[in-house]
């Protein structure tokens, strides 16, 4: 199966692509992850893309096409399938997800719009703890780790995003609706686009896609 998953940030794209990865075994790309990695290992690209991501921007289309195009050629992802998280999230990225799996002559199975109210996005993201090693997230309002800090899956100590804070997030917010929301009409005209209802819990929305 390969997948994209496109919504606002809160909308659960994390979470389940985490179930689809340890009930599926698909492999998950998630490209803010990867971003993030890039940061902590403070290589060039994790330099670069910081200077956006920590005011809510949208890293260039440039690094962004060829962060992740390098991750796609790896024959394993070919072979198990995957499921992308927040690539492609501008049209232009759309084009070129297009011609790298032309190339590699594969399909996408589909591109699911998670739709959400935002007023739920917003209480989502405001209290999120995620962690680092197997990108578990919690929320310490409504899905808290079970022991302070830690995560229930693999033990490793959780984090808050510092693009967590609120006018960040508004930014976030307001980048998905313009060069975000074309791409959700662009995979509606390619017929390869499936809508979800994000705003129950993640395995309702991982129901409604394996179900499809
Ligand atoms: P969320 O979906 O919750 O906003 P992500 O973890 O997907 O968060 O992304 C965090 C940040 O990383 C984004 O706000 C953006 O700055 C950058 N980023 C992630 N993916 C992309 C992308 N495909 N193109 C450009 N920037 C990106
Ligand atoms: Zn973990």
């Amino acid at each position: 199966m390969r997948l994209i998953l496109i919504g606002p940030p809160g909308v659960g794209k994390g979470t389940v692509s985490a179930l689809l990865q340890q009930r599926l075994g698909l492999i998950t790309l998630s490209s803010g992850e990867i971003f993030r990695r890039e940061i902590e290992a403070e290589t060039d690209l994790g330099r670069l893309a910081q200077r956006y991501i920590q005011h809510g921007e949208l890293v260039p289309n440039g690094v962004t096409i060829e962060m992740m195009a390098k991750r796609l050629r790896d024959p394993a992802v070919v072979r198990h399938g995957f499921v992308l998280d927040g690539f492609p999230r501008t049209v232009k990225q759309a084009e070129a997800l297009d011609e790298i799996l032309f190339n590699h002559g594969i399909d996408l199975d589909k591109a699911v719009s998670m739709e959400v109210p935002e007023d739920i996005v917003v209480a989502r993201l405001s209290g999120r703890i995620g962690c680092t090693k197997c990108g578990a997230i919690y929320n310490s309002a409504s899905h808290p780790p079970k022991r302070e800090g830690i995560c229930d899956v693999c033990n490793s100590p959780l984090f808050v995003r510092d693009d967590d804070k609120p006018e960040t997030v508004r930014e976030r917010i307001r980048s998905f609706w313009t060069n975000t929301a074309p791409v959700i009409e662009y995979y509606e005209s390619t017929g390869s686009l499936m809508r979800v209802d994000a705003s129950k819990d993640p395995e309702s929305t991982y129901a409604a896609i394996t179900a499809a």
